[in-house]
């Protein structure tokens, strides 16, 4: 498994590489495999509940999809709003609305300052010549609103290009993915976790074991959160990689003067742009699908020039641009777009081995509390809340 060129997210965040773990024979209450924002935050909880608690990833803190990505804190995929809540119903989707603001008010509570993270608001712009998607975001908003999602509807700018009037969800936000990593990691191992890297290559769950090239490591509760990648190790699980682009320029003038981070043309292509006025851009997979659907984390010189032309395009009041830094990372999506969980059972036939991925594009939104949840359920009663989203991310419904 190759992780490919670091993002700029990771070079800035040297704290997300790991010491590797010791050649032998380990024993530990807990081990979670993958340490992604659902690993990480999984190994969070369960040292906080005084377990002996083991975390492992092949390269590092978020070296997959997590210090990858935009680093974007949606409250929901707005402009999907009318097809998710058609399809999972309203109750569901209040779930996932709930997930996804517990998610970030973990974030701000816990990781505020480090994770660079601000409340900026998101803002959705549907093209300038689709029709199709303007309707279905005004569709979007009243939905929303509807289910109670605050949102302002006709918001125009004059500095961004090829866009009809946009969607702004104020409670949305952002992070730096590299620094929030790092920051719930070193949370984690000052409640007493070991964080190492090792490539898990085979998981037993009859016997609660987990092997790597150079040590064996036994376990009480194992979560198996390796999302992308979780059909190498469980080839029955239904989890397809898919692969992301970004690029980000150099800064242009130290200011900020695009606050919300942005999404367009059905929620494909992302963009935000940093306080030195650096420009992130990342989308255009749905022009490259077959390329797009792989594990292999290396850029591509077809999506990436896309990416350029999408800066010339849309955003060049924000330019002259330089390409400072492009990266890719692996998305692991699931049959219907929502993450999901099972549990495997040892030869006492305890549920001792949890299986949770499928965050498909939106892990940041929802990873946090989903890797929480599913810890949680190892070691303490739910509350109610706590088993609606069990229910929800229960694998029983792809059945
Ligand atoms: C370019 C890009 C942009 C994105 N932008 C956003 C965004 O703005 N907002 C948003 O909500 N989502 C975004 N996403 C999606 C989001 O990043 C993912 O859904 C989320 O990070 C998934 O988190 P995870 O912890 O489940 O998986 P990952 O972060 O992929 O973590 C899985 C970990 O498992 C490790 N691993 C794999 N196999 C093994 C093994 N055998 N042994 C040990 N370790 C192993 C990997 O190294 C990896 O670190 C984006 C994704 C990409 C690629």
């Amino acid at each position: 498994m190759d992780p490919g060129a670091p993002s700029l997210w990771l070079d800035e965040a040297p704290a997300t590489r790991l010491r590797a773990l010791d050649t032998g024979t380990h024993a530990f209450d807990a081990v979670v495999v993958g340490l992604g924002i659902t690993g990480v935050v999984a190994a969070l909880e369960l040292a906080e509940a005084g377990l002996s608690v083991l975390g492992i990833d092949a390269h590092g803190l978020g070296w997959g999809a997590s210090a990858r990505s935009g680093g974007f804190l949606l409250v929901e995929h707005a402009i999907e709003y009318p097809a998710r809540r058609a399809r999972f119903g309203a109750d569901r989707m209040r779930t996932i609305i709930e997930m996804a603001r517990s998610t970030h008010a973990l974030v701000e509570s816990r990781f505020a300052k480090a994770a660079e993270h601000k409340r900026c608001g998101s803002l959705i712009l549907p093209m300038d010549d689709d029709a199709e998607e303007q309707q279905t975001l005004a569709e979007a908003a009243r939905l929303l609103a509807e289910d109670g999602v605050p949102c302002t509807t006709g918001v125009e700018r004059d500095d961004l290009r090829g866009f009809a009037p946009g969607m702004s969800i104020p409670e949305d936000g952002e992070v730096h993915p590299g620094k929030l990593l790092a920051a719930v990691g070193a949370e984690a191992a000052a409640a007493g976790a070991t964080l190492r890297q090792a490539l898990a290559t085979e998981i037993h769950p009859k016997q609660r074991l987990i092997t790597t090239p150079h040590a064996t490591i036994s376990y009480g509760v194992a979560i198996i959160a390796v999302n992308a990648w979780t059909r190498r190790l469980l080839p029955d699980v239904d989890i397809e990689p898919q692969r992301a682009q970004m690029l980000a320029t150099r800064p242009v003038a130290p200011v900020r003067t695009l606050e919300p981070v942005c999404y367009g043309c059905w929620g494909y292509d992302y963009f935000r742009q940093r306080d030195d006025g650096r420009m992130l851009v990342g989308g255009r997979r749905h022009r490259h699908r077959d390329d797009e659907s792989t594990e292999e984390s290396t850029t591509t010189r077809p999506v990436q020039d896309d990416l350029e032309r999408y800066l010339e395009r849309h955003l060049s009041a924000f330019g002259p641009f330089e390409i400072e830094a492009r990266w890719s990372g692996t998305m692991g999506f699931s049959p219907d777009e929502l993450p999901f969980w099972h549990a495997l059972c040892d030869y006492e036939d305890n549920p001792s081995t949890h299986v949770l991925g499928g965050m498909t594009g939106h892990g940041m939104g929802l990873g946090a509390v989903c890797g929480q949840t599913i810890a949680r359920s190892t070691h303490c009663e739910l509350s109610d809340t706590e088993r609606r989203r069990l229910d929800l991310l229960d694998a029983k419904r792809l059945r």
